[in-house]
């Protein structure tokens, strides 16, 4: 447990571990320490999304490689850490992996401990084992090794007088994992050989492990160097050697993952996107996010007010989206007020999203219809919405017209409020366009006709060669509009609606 309160006069360290790659494989305290972190100091490998975690007030400052410069000199890295903790502050200092596993933790550990500064150590998911984990090799096996060496393939092979024992190395019955190594793959090879290993020796070559841009290559002592040449193999990656290598045959799991490998635009808002991401990652995706929409404000809040003060007068209120629902109680508190003015009026929700999120504020949902699009919640609203029924329908500025139009001719007296208002997103053009270009995205998905409208214009070009997901029929109507052919079309149009969809589709490839 983190006993530090904040507010302490003395600052205090955590060396934390970042895990290997997926940020789903960082520990509980590590997120602890980002969550309490005034100052998070990191570097290269660390997941954005665990940068999430951290206080929107907390300093973030990174000291990993940049384009124009080098990594932060180990010393200045140091000071950074000692002057933050003497400020009296929580510093959290992460590193990918483990951070005693080629971290320099244990420099920075040392230099606290010189200064009498507080620290902690939150050990995590070093790459050494997880990154071979994910790849189906396991670093020991019964019969096969009876124990593994991590190693630092950094080094020089040639150096005259080596810290590493490569004959050991050369000679290891178990397995030996290289980290760092990438960059003198073959002068490894050349070195084992000299020292008389095998050349049947398996080799295993993985990067950016634990990643939906995981990659996998296998050869042995004698060919590996060639094969990663030929495939153009970067790094980081990890070398595995030894003849747990084979048990991948049977036991690879991760890359079987159904959109493994698969690279996928998500172009809703930044708000709802992480939900949708975080589920397309679990099935192995790689996720692009590129909000082309940007909830905000409605440009008047007169109507929604006026509404607002006379809740008591509707006998229906109809919520279309998770926006709406949340700008709605959002301004309904502002103004002072709460959900017991919503007693008399009973309540619909569009779709089961929507659903939750009142439920999620105490309400009870009394109608949602089977089917989400505008037309169908119209008839089967017939004999529930009568004549002279006030209707209250709060929703975006873009929002179709059908259902207030249907609802009226049904008799009803509706009061359709802009609650929101979508404007474009802040999607990073050049970069997606970039990576249009080279081939790196194999699909875009569309969560409303809105989103359609904002990408195409945002781009300023049709996007071409990557297959195009909608969530329903009106949204892939709008694809089709803009001259552009639809791959994916959601039966059930909801967010897992739509993953299944995307999941069947490659299936199919
Ligand atoms: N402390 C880290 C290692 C830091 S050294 C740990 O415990 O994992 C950095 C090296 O780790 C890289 O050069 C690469 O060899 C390896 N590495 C780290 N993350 C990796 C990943 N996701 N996939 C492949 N190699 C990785």
């Amino acid at each position: 447990m983190i006993m530090k309160s904040n507010g302490n006069q003395q600052g205090i360290v955590y060396l934390v571990g970042a895990g290997p790659g997926d940020p789903d494989l960082a520990v509980v305290k590590a997120l602890k320490c980002i969550a309490r972190a005034e100052v998070l100091v990191y570097d290269r490998l660390v997941s954005p999304r665990l940068l999430q975690h951290a206080a929107k007030s907390a300093e973030l400052i990174y000291v990993g490689k940049l384009p124009d410069r080098h990594t932060l000199p180990q010393e200045e890295i140091n000071e950074l850490l000692v002057e933050k903790a003497k400020q009296g502050k929580i510093v959290t200092r992460l590193k990918g992996g483990d951070p005693f596993v080629f971290g320099r933790g244990g420099e920075e550990a040392a230099v606290l401990a010189e200064e009498g500064i507080a620290f902690e150590i939150v050990p995590g998911i070093t790459s050494a084992v997880a990154v071979p984990a994910y790849a189906g090799i396991p670093v020991t096996h019964r019969g096969l090794a009876s124990g593994f060496t991590v190693v630092t393939g950094h080094e020089d092979p040639a150096k005259e007088d080596s810290d590493i024992d490569w004959q050991a190395l050369a000679k290891n019955p178990g397995t030996n994992v290289f980290l760092m190594g990438m960059g003198k793959l073959s002068l490894i090879t050349k070195r084992l050989k000299s020292e008389e290993m095998d050349p049947d020796t398996p080799f295993a070559l993985i990067h950016r492990g634990t990643e939906a841009r995981q990659r996998t290559l296998v050869g042995t002592l004698a060919d590996i160097a060639g094969k990663a040449k030929e495939a153009d193999f970067k790094p980081p990656a990890i070398i595995v050697t030894g003849q747990v290598v084979k048990m991948r045959e049977k036991l690879a799991w991760f890359e079987q993952k159904p959109l493994f490998g698969r690279r996928i635009v998500v172009s809703r808002a930044r708000e709802q996107a992480s939900v949708f991401a975080e589920k397309l990652e679990s099935l192995g995706a790689e996720t692009i996010e590129f909000p082309v929409i940007k909830i905000a404000p409605p440009a008047d809040y007169g109507p929604l007010d006026r509404a607002l003060g006379r809740l008591d007068s509707y006998r229906w209120v109809i919520f279309t989206s998770e926006n709406g629902v949340k700008s709605f109680f959002s301004r309904l508190r502002e103004k002072g007020g709460d959900i017991r003015e919503l007693k008399g009026a009973a309540i619909c929700a569009i779709g089961p999203k929507t659903k939750e999120i009142l439920e999620e504020r105490g309400l009870r949902v009394d109608y949602m219809p089977s089917e989400y699009r505008a037309e169908a919640v119209v008839e089967q609203l017939q004999g529930r919405v009568m004549a002279g029924d006030e209707v209250l329908l709060p929703r975006a500025n873009i929002a179709r017209s059908v259902l207030p139009e249907a609802l009226e001719k049904m008799g009803a007296l509706v009061d359709s409020v802009d609650a929101y208002k979508t404007v474009r997103g802040d999607g990073d053009v050049p970069l997606l366009k970039e990576q249009l270009a080279a081939g790196e995205v194999d699909m875009i998905t569309f969560t409303s006709s809105s989103t359609v409208r904002n990408l195409v214009a945002m781009l300023d070009e049709k996007p071409e060669g990557v297959a195009l997901a909608a969530i329903g029929p009106i949204t892939a109507a709008t694809i089709r509009d803009h001259g552009l052919k639809v791959a994916v079309e959601a039966e059930e149009y909801t967010i897992d609606g739509l993953i299944k969809a995307i999941k069947d589709y490659w299936r199919g490839q």
